[in-house]
């Protein structure tokens, strides 16, 4: 399960650009350490999740900072719920956690099969999946071509790798954009052949 070593539980006073990254992180948290969290209220002021199970006190808050950014507030971070959370709000179930999450370990083609989703999730995230959100999540990414994309992107570094090694003298300068989070550039200097 390496992967959930690439989940971080965000600490108190984090700074996020919009609710959406703030859930986000939240999901991380979630997956990594298996609970389920659900909207308590949202408003101007402030957007309140607690912990889906009934009766547990885990609750943080997303507020407004002046710089039109949302700091995370944890009020309790402690479960006393001794359930696996709850399916209906299960993190890895959602798209907008697990459509990256599968783009980044796998080359979602049309020969992918659900199950190999399935088992993504199972192997590397301890998180099950239904057959139908996995077969729903490889339609969206062969949609867009999302996985395909991040896929060659994420292979761009062992590509930079391979070509140093095989040209001494070439240097690869990869360019990622703070914002896209891909590579728009690729640089290279053949400065030793010129
Ligand atoms: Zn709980």
């Amino acid at each position: 399960m390496a992967a959930l070593a690439e989940l971080s539980v965000p600490s108190n006073g984090t700074e996020y650009l919009d609710i959406d990254s703030f859930v986000r992180a939240l999901d991380d948290w979630a997956v990594k350490k298996k609970f389920s969290f659900r909207m308590l209220r949202r408003d101007a002021q402030r957007a309140v999740y607690v912990c889906a199970e009934e009766g547990c006190g885990w609750r943080v808050r997303a507020r407004p900072t002046d710089d039109e950014l949302w700091v995370l507030v944890i009020d309790d971070d402690e479960h006393r719920c001794i359930g696996r959370g709850v399916r209906k709000f299960a993190s890895s179930s959602k798209k907008e956690w697990l459509d990256p999450v599968v783009s980044r370990h796998l080359n979602v083609t049309k020969e992918t099969r659900p199950k190999d989703i399935e088992d993504l999730l199972r192997v590397r995230f301890a998180e099950k999946i239904s057959y139908k959100v996995a077969q729903q999540c490889k339609l969206r990414l062969l949609d867009g071509d999302i996985g395909a994309q991040q896929h060659s992107f994420q292979l761009l570094p062992a590509y930079k790798e391979l070509l140093e090694k095989v040209s001494p003298g070439v240097h690869v300068d990869l360019i990622r954009d703070r914002h896209s989070k891909l590579f728009p550039s690729l640089f290279s200097s053949f400065s030793n052949y010129l």
